[in-house]
């Protein structure tokens, strides 16, 4: 799943990326209104992330700019809790509201609930935080894989990447994006960092399996994928 965060505080704008990157989103961050609207206008995005106090563009306005155009679920962050504000932003199109401070859990939670209400979407998180392929099982809540009910020992890393491909199933992901996502790594430093982890992930993964959910497409990245009934 791809989300925008909106938050000019680079701080806790940084803390939301790696924080959902960890478990598995794709993130882009605006730290303007105005930047902000333009991505989400350009971009798909599962659901948007937004702060209702901004510079440029202020959270409400930019959601009724994106509201003329565009049904993108959003969660609205505010530091403002009172009734009136929490029935303001509701009234302007937001499909839910958090007050800061908030636990991550509580926002992972909510972006849960509000992509599920929106149009289906690839991710297939179940009620139990489970995501499944074939016989490969994520666990988010416990942050564990197993494959044909057997465990995959994994590191953090590879944990992650792992939970990246599975909710983008089908999707091909390529290194750029993958560096970008799992290392925060700009993909032109020349590293191979994403091929090791991705040859390392496969030892574990499928070598051990009949057949492999884990495939290259030559010259633009990884999917994971379930071929053998194709
Ligand atoms: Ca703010």
């Amino acid at each position: 799943m791809k989300i925008l965060v909106v938050e000019d505080e680079l701080k806790l704008a940084e803390y939301l990326r790696k924080g959902l990157n960890s478990e598995g989103f794709v993130v882009d961050l605006a730290h303007d209104g105005l930047e902000g609207l333009h991505l989400a206008l350009e971009c798909d995005y599962d659901a948007i992330v937004l702060d209702r106090m901004l510079p440029g563009l202020d959270g409400m306005a930019m959601l009724s700019a994106l509201r003329s155009k565009k049904t993108t679920p959003v969660l609205m962050l505010t530091a403002v809790g009172s009734v009136e504000d929490r029935v303001a932003g509701l009234k302007s199109g937001a499909d839910d509201y958090l007050v800061k401070p908030f636990a991550f859990s509580e926002l992972v939670a909510r972006l849960q609930v509000i992509t599920r209400r929106g149009t289906a979407t690839a991710d297939q998180t179940t009620q139990t935080g489970k995501l499944r392929l074939s016989d490969l099982e994520v666990d988010l809540v416990r942050r564990r894989a197993s494959r044909g009910g057997q465990a995959l020992v994994l590191t953090a890393k590879e944990f992650t990447l792992l939970t990246l491909l599975l909710r983008r199933q089908g999707e091909v992901l390529s290194r750029a994006v993958l560096a970008d996502q799992v290392w925060d790594m700009n993909f032109d430093s020349g590293t191979n960092v994403v091929e090791v982890a991705i040859r390392r992930l496969r030892t574990k993964l499928d070598v051990p399996f009949e057949h492999s959910l884990l495939h290259t497409e030559r010259g633009m990245g990884y999917v994971l994928e379930d071929r053998s009934t194709l």
